[in-house]
C-alpha cells in the first residue's frame, strides 16, 4: 500500500515509528506536512497538492494533526476524504475531539462516565455553576488548553469564583469539574486501535502536583485495565468516531471517569512504558480497513 503520514515533522518519535512500522510491513510511506498541502476546491475534482503533486495517489492517510494546526490540518484531511482517500481518523472526529466541551457532551450522550462538569458563559452564574458540580474543591479548565496548561485546582468556592472570573475577564471559555481527589494525581491512558485497547499506562504526577501530564513532569508506569475500564475506553473512542485514540480516564471511587480523548496520541511514552509496538498495531489496522471507501462518520454532533 501507499501510506501518507500527515505530520509537521518526520523526526518526531511518533511519526518516525509509524513510518518505520509501515516500511517493515513493506508499504510505501511518505511523511507529508499538512501545512505544505494546498487544495483545489471544485465540485468535480477534489485535490490536495504538495509541491505540484496531487496526493490522491495514497491508499491511506494517518493524520497526526497537532492541536495548534487543527483548523488547517482537518481541512486537509477533509479534502482527502472528498477525494476518496481513506483516513484512519476522519476529519470530523478529529475536530470533535479537539473541542473539550463538545466531546464531553457527546460522551455524556453515549453514557460514558465522567466527572461532574459545568459550563457557563456569564460570571453572574458562577455561584450556580460551582454549586451544580458539588462545590469546592474543584478543577477549572480553560477549553483551549492542552498538556495541563490552563487546568487549575481551586480548594475553596471563593478561590474557584476568583479563578473563573479571571479567566472570563480574559474572554477564555472554561469548564468546571468536580475534583476527583481519590485519583491522587494519577490518570490512565488507554491506547485504542480499532476495537481494541492495544496498550495502557498510568501517569503519576510529581509530588505537590495534581496534573498527571507527562509534559508537567509526570512519570509513566504500566497498568492493566479492568474489564469495565477496557469497555469504557472503547466506548469513549467509538462515541467520538475515533479509530485511533488515546482515552484518558481517572480511577474514581465509582469506577473509571473519562477526562478527554486524544485523536493524535503520542507513541513514545506508551511504547517505552509498555514495550508494545503500537505503531505496528496502527499499520495493521490500516491494512485491514483502507479501501473501505468514503467517510463513514455518522455521528450527528
Ligand atoms: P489537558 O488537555 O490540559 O491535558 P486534562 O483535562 O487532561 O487537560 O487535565 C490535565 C490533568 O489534570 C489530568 O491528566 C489529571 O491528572 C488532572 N485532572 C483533570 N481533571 C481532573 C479532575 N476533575 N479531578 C482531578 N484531577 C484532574
Ligand atoms: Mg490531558
Amino acid at each position: 500500500m501507499r501510506i501518507a503520514i500527515l505530520s509537521r515533522n518526520a523526526n518526531l518519535y511518533s511519526t518516525s515509528r509509524l513510518a518505520e512500522a509501515a516500511l517493515q510491513r513493506e508499504h510505501e510511506v511518505e511523511v507529508v506536512d499538512p501545512l505544505r498541502c494546498y487544495m483545489n476546491i471544485t465540485s468535480r475534482r477534489h485535490r490536495v497538492l504538495v509541491r505540484g503533486e496531487p496526493l490522491e495517489k495514497f491508499d491511506a492517510v494517518i493524520p497526526r494533526i497537532g492541536a495548534s494546526v487543527t483548523f488547517y490540518g482537518t481541512a486537509v484531511v477533509r479534502q482527502l476524504e472528498l477525494a476518496g482517500t481513506y483516513s484512519v481518523n476522519e476529519s470530523q472526529a478529529i475536530a470533535r475531539s479537539r473541542d473539550k466541551l463538545r466531546s464531553l457532551q457527546i460522551l455524556a450522550r453515549k453514557g460514558v462516565p465522567m466527572p461532574r462538569t459545568g459550563f457557563a458563559h456569564n460570571t453572574r452564574d458562577v455561584d450556580g455553576v460551582i454549586a451544580s458540580v458539588g462545590g469546592a474543591p474543584l478543577v477549572i479548565k480553560c477549553l483551549e488548553g492542552t498538556q495541563g496548561i490552563g487546568v487549575v485546582l481551586a480548594e475553596t468556592n471563593d478561590a474557584a469564583a476568583s479563578v473563573i472570573e479571571a479567566f472570563r475577564g480574559l474572554n477564555a471559555n472554561i469548564l468546571v469539574q468536580e475534583f476527583v481527589a481519590e485519583a491522587r494525581g494519577t490518570d490512565v491512558r488507554a491506547f485504542v486501535v480499532g476495537e481494541e485497547v492495544v496498550a495502557s499506562m498510568e501517569r503519576v504526577a510529581p509530588e505537590g502536583e495534581f496534573r498527571s501530564n507527562l509534559h508537567r513532569g509526570a512519570t509513566a508506569r504500566e497498568t492493566t485495565l479492568s474489564d469495565d475500564e477496557n469497555r469504557t475506553a472503547l466506548k469513549a473512542a467509538r462515541a467520538l468516531g475515533l479509530r485511533v485514540a488515546g482515552v484518558d480516564f481517572m480511577r474514581s471511587k465509582d469506577g473509571p471517569v473519562v477526562l478527554e480523548v486524544n485523536s493524535s496520541p503520542g507513541l513514545q511514552g506508551i511504547e517505552t512504558c509498555s514495550g508494545i509496538d503500537v505503531a505496528l498495531s496502527i499499520i495493521r489496522f490500516v491494512e485491514g480497513h483502507a479501501g473501505s471507501g468514503r467517510s463513514r462518520d455518522d455521528i450527528r454532533h
